[in-house]
């Protein structure tokens, strides 16, 4: 056989990302909204899909689906992009802002994504760690855009996947304090119902990231979109791939943002037993929880691993961070349907006690 040469050195030691998606029968791991979207959204999303042309392209920029965004944010179109999921608006922020010679500032532990952007397209990434708890360590993160080197920041809230906001007087104080452009990673603000949308006319350096998989269950669709001031807009119409929204995700996105009141109760379910959950696991011996403002719940406890095992082998399939840096024994649960959270609690439970002996 021919033999290939190597692929870009800075693929080198890069690890694909993988999501951990093994079957199971609570999928309690992605952070996906538990329930799908009803019957009578699904039914006029059918007639909708019939009616697309299938041999034509798609619109490019998706400009209905960019209006709607638009009007509800109380924005102009130029203000908004649509993306193939809010993962292919991150890899346009590195991209854009990115690339050899230039400098990333991450909150880590965060949403591992940023850091594997940066190393695609050769952008240095600078970290700044959470204090302990969590928190963001303000002074430090302040103190290093201060050096004027920084290209963009990444914000993520709420924190995935520590699981709370960011202070909005922070994030106003840091857009104050650098030119780096400062993008606010919003995937989850249906959940802290908290946004920095309000900054967004004061700010040039401001770019608000949101999806359509977590409260609005589309996480089998693929779109998010970006808000931003349109100098910040027309940089990423730049790198963009032309026709990464389809026709037929456009589609699903118009009705379901067009009915999305309908998803309110669902949302509200989320946050009331995210509170149920925490204070269940809370009782645990052992079981530290983080307060949480998103769809899940991280808790550490000693064998976090063996806990993950022990809930897998029961069909409860949680997200294991026992051994990722900065969250040793650690594991995230999803919000899932009351039924879905009782049994992760009790399994839990069931765990903890035969351990215990
Ligand atoms: N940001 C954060 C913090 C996330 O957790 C996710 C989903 N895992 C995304 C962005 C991207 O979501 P999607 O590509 O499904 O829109």
């Amino acid at each position: 056989m021919n033999r290939v040469r190597a692929a870009a050195p800075q693929l080198a030691g890069l690890v694909p990302y993988d999501p951990k998606y093994l079957p199971a029968e609570a999928y309690l791991s992605a952070n996906e909204n538990p329930r799908d979207v009803d019957a009578e959204v699904r039914a006029v999303i059918a007639k909708r899909i019939a009616e697309v042309p299938l041999n034509r392209y798609p619109d490019p920029l998706a400009n209905r689906l960019r209006d709607m965004i638009a009007e509800a944010n109380g924005l102009d179109r130029a203000c908004v992009l649509v993306g193939n999921g809010g993962d292919e608006l991150l890899f346009d922020l590195a991209l854009a802002w990115g690339g050899p010679g230039r400098s990333f500032l991450n909150l880590p532990p965060t949403f591992s994504v940023y850091e594997a952007n940066a190393r695609l397209t050769n952008t240095r990434c600078v970290n700044v760690p959470r204090r302990e708890d969590f928190s963001i360590d303000e002074e430090a993160v302040l103190a290093r855009v201060a050096a004027g080197d920084i290209d963009f920041v990444i914000v993520t809230s709420p924190n995935n996947p520590t699981g709370l906001r960011a202070p909005v007087a922070f994030i106003e104080q840091l857009l104050a304090a650098t030119d780096a452009l400062v993008l606010v990673d919003e995937a989850y603000f249906e959940f802290s119902r908290e946004t920095v949308r309000p900054l967004l006319e004061a700010n040039e350096n401001l770019v608000i990231l949101r999806t359509f998989s977590k409260a609005f269950s589309l996480a089998g669709v693929r779109l998010g979109y970006i808000l931003a001031n349109p100098a910040v807009i027309e940089e990423f119409l730049k790198v963009r791939q032309p026709y990464s929204v389809d026709a037929l995700s456009q589609v699903v996105g118009e009705v379901v943002f067009e009915m999305r009141a309908r998803f309110e109760p669902g949302i509200r379910e989320i946050i009331e037993e995210r509170a149920r959950v925490a204070e269940a696991l809370r009782t645990l011996p052992g079981v530290t929880v983080y307060p949480s403002d998103s769809n899940w719940v991280l808790l550490s406890l000693e064998g976090a691993d063996e806990a993950w095992q022990y809930l897998y082998d029961r069909g409860i399939l949680v997200r294991d961070f026992s051994r990722a840096p900065m969250l040793e024994g650690c594991l995230r649960a999803t919000v899932g349907t009351p039924e879905q959270n009782d049994a992760f609690v009790g399994t839990l439970r069931a765990f903890i006690i035969e351990r215990n002996g």
